[in-house]
């Protein structure tokens, strides 16, 4: 069932694969045998503020090291992960993964900054979350400010007031959250007026052709006064190029991820990034 696509990309699931309980079961065992054999890994990704460039948060994004077919992206597997409440076993692997990522650096000495989590829409309904987040940041005694947390507009399609007291008990404990692909969901301004986020982060999908698409560039700068006016930090995301990095600059924009400064690396590539903790760009 698995097969191969073009440029390097494996497609380890098909995406028509019907979800057979023979299927399901295959995935689930082979899901927790990964998961137990440490095959997942965190790669990341620095994020940077615009005045001087320093570096302000890292975020944590998962591959799956597959011992045959290589290096797995997460859009691969992150679907059919929800589909089956995998999500939920994986998403406490991340919790406990960037936590103890965290405590190496510390042990290791070197200044640092907030790590982001991605947290899907089944991980929220999870009435163990809080508790498992809290639990693993006090056993590596680690501080809530230190870890982030990335929500999608998905986690209010169903239920609001559910999704946004598990934010809510997250944030009173110390976690800040951000809202993540700003823009490709359900944008409802109820979001941006009653969650208690800190930061909203845009889509790479309006910073791709922000210098040629004027829509592109009027939705990214209506969006970072909407959310500065209430009180929000703006991160663009897929800043690629220089223009585009100076152009968000200029629209006012507070900070930015992308492979201009930095793509996702393992753990390794970034200690060297924390010892200097600015970037100069070139
Ligand atoms: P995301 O949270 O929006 O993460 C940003 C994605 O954009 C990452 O893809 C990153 O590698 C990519 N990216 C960063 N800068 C650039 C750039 O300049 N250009 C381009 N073209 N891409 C850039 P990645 O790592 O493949 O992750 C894809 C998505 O998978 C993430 O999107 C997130 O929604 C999900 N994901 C990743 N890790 C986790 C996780 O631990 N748990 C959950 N639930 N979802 C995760
Ligand atoms: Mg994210
Ligand atoms: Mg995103
Ligand atoms: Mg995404």
């Amino acid at each position: 069932h698995a097969k191969a696509a073009g440029a390097g990309t494996y497609r380890f699931f098909d995406s028509s694969l019907n979800a057979s309980s023979a299927r399901d079961v295959e995935l689930l065992t082979r899901f927790k045998r990964a998961i137990r054999d440490d095959e997942f890994c965190l790669h990341y990704q620095p994020r940077v503020e615009l005045q001087e460039f320093g570096l302000v948060g890292l975020e944590a994004l998962v591959r799956w090291q597959h011992p045959e077919h290589g290096l797995i992206f997460p859009n691969d597997f992150i679907t059919l992960a929800e589909e089956n409440d995998l999500i939920v076993l994986l998403g406490r692997w991340v919790i406990a993964a960037a936590c103890r990522q965290i405590a190496d650096w510390r042990a290791a000495g070197l200044p640092l900054v907030p790590v982001a989590i991605n947290v899907s829409p089944k991980q929220l309904k999870d009435s163990a979350l809080l508790e498992t987040v809290m639990e693993t940041l006090a056993r590596y005694q680690i501080e809530p400010g230190l870890l982030e947390i990335e929500i999608t507009e998905g986690c209010f399609i169903e239920d609001f007031d559910t999704a946004n007291r598990v934010l809510e008990q997250l944030r009173a404990n110390g976690l800040r959250i951000a809202l993540d692909d700003y823009g490709t969901g359900f944008s409802g301004l109820k979001n941006l007026k009653k969650l208690p986020i800190y930061a909203i982060k845009i889509d790479r999908s309006f910073v791709r052709d922000i210098r040629n698409d004027n829509s592109d560039a009027v939705i990214v700068a209506s969006t970072i006064s909407l959310a500065h006016n209430l009180g929000l930090q703006v991160v663009a995301e897929g800043v690629e190029s220089k223009e585009q990095l100076v152009h968000l600059k200029t629209a006012g924009c507070d900070q930015v991820q992308g492979f201009y400064f930095k793509r996702p690396v393992p753990a390794s590539e970034i200690v060297e990034i924390l010892r200097r903790g600015r970037f100069t760009p070139s």
